[in-house]
């Protein structure tokens, strides 16, 4: 579904020094699955998504969505295909149908309406209930608000799913049920997800890929259980045992 070759990516520091963010990263997201790159706080895990949707470029390598480089889509018409949920809920003023119906408007689409079958079906994927359409969607909890904004991202049909560090606003009990609907969308619906997280519980609850990114480079993947349970590298060792932190 996706794929990702030999990925750098500098950047310029205000010192006038480049840093290298990102180092010949490999990584392959296989469709339908739930694919989390895992790595502590400043590894690059959210330069490396943004990547992908082409809110930045690469400085070298190549990523295909579908055989294609993405280089050869409108960054725009990319970004439709290519949904990003951004670590904190972002929703619109209004309601939450509103919030469901705000990219279509953007998109000067006719939005779906509130009994369509795409709205009711979003929302139950998305674990809300169809009262809360007329819900100010701000004055929803964190964890309801991440599910809007889930549910506006599937709306738009995406082939590719990108989630930055789902859970970090959430409390754990929160995290753990976002997670299962997130591995529940997957399987019932065939949807792929790339996932970036220091979340260890999420990828280890949810994941079938991990990726272990440290200081912008790759250093292992595999199936979730057996890299998680039997890591390979002494460094995704001293992660692993690292105590979690709450910084994303
Ligand atoms: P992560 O998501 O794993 O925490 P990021 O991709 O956000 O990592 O950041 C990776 C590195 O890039 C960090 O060292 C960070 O300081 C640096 N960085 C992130 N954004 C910028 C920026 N806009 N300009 C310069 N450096 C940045
Ligand atoms: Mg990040």
């Amino acid at each position: 579904m996706l794929r990702i070759e030999n990925i750098s990516k500098q950047r310029m520091r205000s010192t006038g020094e480049t840093v290298r963010i990102l180092q010949h990263v490999d990584l392959d997201v296989a469709p339908a699955q739930i694919t989390a790159v895992i790595g502590p706080s400043g590894s690059g895990k959210s330069t490396l998504l943004r990547l992908v949707n082409r809110l930045e470029d690469a400085d070298d390598g190549r990523i295909e969505l579908q055989g294609a480089d993405i280089r050869s889509f409108d960054p725009l018409a990319l970004r439709r295909q290519v949904v990003m949920v951004l670590q904190m809920p972002f929703v619109f003023p209004g309601t939450v149908l509103d919030n469901l119906q705000h990219p279509f408007i953007l998109q000067n689409k006719k939005p779906p309406y509130a009994d369509s079958s795409e709205v009711q079906g979003a929302l139950q994927m998305c674990g809300l209930e169809r009262g809360m359409l007329a819900t100010r969607a701000s004055s929803l909890s964190v964890g309801q608000q991440q599910r809007v904004c889930l549910a506006r991202a599937l709306l738009l049909e995406p082939k590719l799913l990108l989630l930055d560090e789902p859970t970090s606003a959430l409390d754990r009990p929160t995290g753990d049920r976002l997670g299962q609907t997130l591995k529940r969308i997957c399987r019932e619906h065939g949807l792929t997800i790339l996932m970036v997280t220091h979340d260890l519980r999420l990828a280890g609850r949810c994941a079938d890929v991990v990726a272990y990114l440290e200081k912008g480079r790759m250093l292992e993947s595999g199936a979730s259980g057996a890299l998680l349970n039997n890591p390979g590298t002494k460094a995704l060792q001293r992660f692993l045992a690292e105590p979690e932190t709450q910084e994303g």
